[in-house]
């Protein structure tokens, strides 16, 4: 994953960057806003960490010049508290997340993380996962060409898995996903309701049990 840095106020620049890096993201970063522009342009980058306070060309602009130029990735706006004006702004014209300064570098690494399995899964209108075909736009869930009946719970419960193949969920986790769903459910019923969605979904899926974890969808 490839993320793209611009902020002009080096030290902080240089602490987030070693930060995303401890993190294995690659990381290019620009403290002018005119080279951070150009780069973003010109390469291909999975997420960009814009300050909106910056030399020579501002974060908004940024944002309405890759808006306009149909750039669809994902913006995490980093400013100060009294740019709240331009925070709104920002979000209006196209950003999709933005953190106050001061923040925690933990922060950025948790909002990073959640805008990018956002946008991975609202590209990916189909997940594919060994024979069964999830759609992520009419929340239906096929096997070879067969719609599998699941609960809105298990649905739920499944496509959280699903799009975080390989990670595991715990309880929690999992629980918190569905309460938009649904009025709130304990922890201790999400066993019932993974126990039924192996029965439905058989050999289709590898779901373990992390004990005392959670639960993870295994792609191997
Ligand atoms: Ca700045």
């Amino acid at each position: 994953m490839k993320i793209l840095l611009i902020e002009d106020n080096e030290t902080l620049a240089n602490a987030i960057c070693k930060k995303l890096e401890q993190n294995d993201y690659s990381v290019d970063m620009f403290y002018d806003g005119e080279e951070g522009l150009y780069s973003v342009e010109t390469s291909f980058y999975d997420l960009l960490i814009l300050d909106l306070g910056l030399p020579s060309i501002d974060g908004i602009e940024i944002i309405k010049k890759l808006r306009a130029l149909k750039k669809t990735i994902p913006i995490l706006i980093i400013s100060a508290r009294d740019e709240i004006d331009q925070r709104i702004l920002g979000l209006d014209t196209g950003a999709d997340d933005y953190l106050c300064k001061p923040f925690e570098l933990n922060e950025v690494i948790a909002r990073v993380q959640a805008l990018l399995r956002r946008s991975k899964y609202q590209s990916n209108l189909k997940i594919t996962y060994n024979d069964l075909v999830y759609d992520t736009q009419n929340r239906t869930l096929m096997k070879k060409g067969e719609y599998i009946e699941l609960t809105k719970r298990e649905l739920a419960i499944f496509e959280n898995l699903l799009i975080n193949v390989d990670t595991v969920l715990s309880k929690e986790n999992i629980v918190e996903h569905i309460s938009t769903y649904t009025e709130s459910i304990h922890p201790s019923s999400v066993e019932t309701y993974v126990s039924r969605i192996r029965k439905k979904l058989g050999n289709s899926i590898n779901l373990k049990t992390a004990r005392g974890l959670g639960y993870i969808l295994s792609s191997k």
